[in-house]
């Protein structure tokens, strides 16, 4: 196989990360904006020891799903993978990727249809985007698909709440307007790196940060107050001073231009105060149907002593306190613990408490103390639980233990862990769509302790 070459080939798979996998005299090839069962003439990019990578070149038979949603802006970057798929083929993908992980660790387990949305775009509520210089005006939109910097100009974004979209063109044409130029990373010079907009879903107030690359941006204050002109419920301007290359696109270095520090907005009827740095949730509204189904699933009662391992800002602690006896949160970054503690006031909470610590350290801690939880909530990051923190959870021995996850490849890792250790699953394990077109997929599964 060489480089260059163009081959045809019928698509086995579409493989977890969003990869179409085809083979070639028994050599798999890899690539991107296929589907199963699809005949693709494809023109190999790199030639690996295992598999090559390829370029779609031409769809020969496409498959029944696919449709066109004539957005090839959008395809050149890697907003929305699986745009062209139609929606119910989406949810089907999703769930039977799930089911195959579970199957690779022998997992015997029935995965249940991945729940999804009705109206399965212009869900986030939060977007960060780039900007550049066409024809000597700033452009907003998103990085191309394979390039470090090159910005692919867009309008409507297709996943962002719509306002979000108008926003962000609004803001840019203020700093337009101010001749604030964009950070470029070939030369050094600039002063804008990204615009980054939070939105309340029932709230609808508005947050405006303006990542910068210089501690000050020229005209601020004046710009602060036209955004605030044109922005409709806009409640926060702030500068987040991000002079250094680091892979995160904000740094904590936050100064209030305008108004408050602060959003609001709720989750099953519970309020968050959401700052420029708080992890929450992107799509508010799978997450409420998420975190009602992890809490049926706990089948809690207001005898339960519950934990809420890797917690943010508390969300899930927060919303099923009033179901139980007592919530126990531990979530390792300090601001959001204290983020976590402004709700609890806000709430009038009074059966929560949050610490800042390691997850497996706390856990291990807990059980040496005597502590019995009757539920625990797990929603850790991608790569999932360590073997300390899971033998803590079977140490403690649960009634139940909630695991949600956005990496299935991780969660059938440790649920196999557990299986191995005296504990089974409890009904299906739920896939959820919480990024229609994309290629993420957010999991439930319940394990209780071997009769
Ligand atoms: N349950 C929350 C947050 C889930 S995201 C929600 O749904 O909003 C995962 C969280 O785990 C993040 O807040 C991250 O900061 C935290 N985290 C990552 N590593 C951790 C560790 N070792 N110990 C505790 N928390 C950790």
């Amino acid at each position: 196989m060489k480089l260059g070459e163009v081959v045809t080939v019928t698509i086995e798979e579409v493989a977890y990360h969003g990869q179409a996998i085809g083979t070639y005299k028994g050599y798999p090839i890899h690539m991107d904006n296929a589907f199963e069962h699809e005949t693709v003439r494809c023109e190999i990019t790199q030639v690996n020891r295992k598999f090559s990578r390829a370029k779609l070149v031409e769809i020969v038979e496409a498959s029944a799903d696919r449709i066109d949603m004539n957005r090839p802006d959008l395809m050149e970057t890697g907003i929305a993978p699986y745009l062209n798929l139609a929606y119910p083929a989406q949810l089907k993908l999703k769930q039977k990727q799930v089911a195959r992980i579970f199957e690779n660790e022998s997992i015997q387990t029935n995965v249940a249809p991945t729940i999804g949305m009705d109206n399965p775009s212009h869900y986030r509520n939060k977007t960060v985007v780039p900007m550049a210089y066409e024809n000597g005006h700033l452009v907003t939109g998103f990085i191309k698909r394979q390039t470090a910097n090159t910005v692919v100009p867009l309008d409507d974004y297709f996943v962002n709440d719509p306002v979000i979209d108008r926003v962000i063109g609004q803001v840019r044409d203020v700093l337009d307007a101010h001749q604030v130029t964009p950070f470029s990373d070939e030369t050094g010079l600039g002063e804008m790196r990204y615009i980054m907009v939070r939105r309340g879903y029932y709230s609808g107030e508005v947050m405006v940060v303006l990542v910068t690359q210089t501690a000050e941006l020229k005209d601020e204050d004046a710009i602060a107050e036209e955004i605030a002109a044109v922005v409709p419920g806009i409640k926060s301007v702030m500068l987040n001073y991000n002079p250094r290359n680091l892979h995160l696109m904000m740094s904590g270095d936050n100064r209030l231009l305008w108004g408050a520090d602060a959003i609001h907005d709720t989750l099953l009827g519970i309020e968050f105060v959401i700052g420029p740095n708080s992890f929450y949730q992107v799509n508010p509204q799978t997450t409420e149907v998420l975190y009602a189904m992890a809490a049926k699933k706990g089948e809690l009662t207001e005898q339960d002593t519950v934990i809420d391992a890797y917690s943010g800002i508390g969300t899930i602690g927060l919303t099923v306190a009033n179901q139980v006896k007592q919530v126990l949160g531990v979530e390792v970054i300090a601001r959001a613990v204290e983020d976590a503690q402004r709700n609890v006031e806000r709430n009038q909470i009074e059966n929560t408490s949050f610490v800042t610590a390691d997850a497996p350290e706390q856990m291990q801690k807990w059980q040496a103390e005597g502590l019995e939880p009757n539920v625990i909530f797990v929603d850790p990051p991608r790569p999932g639980l360590t073997p300390e923190l899971l033998d803590a959870v079977i140490n403690m021995q649960p009634e139940r233990f909630v695991y949600i996850s956005c990496n299935p490849k991780t969660m059938a890792r440790d649920i196999r862990y557990l299986l191995d250790r005296g504990f089974e699953l409890s009904g299906d394990v739920q896939p959820l769509d919480q990024f229609p077109q994309t290629a993420h997929v957010e999991t439930v599964a319940v394990l209780v302790p071997t009769k």
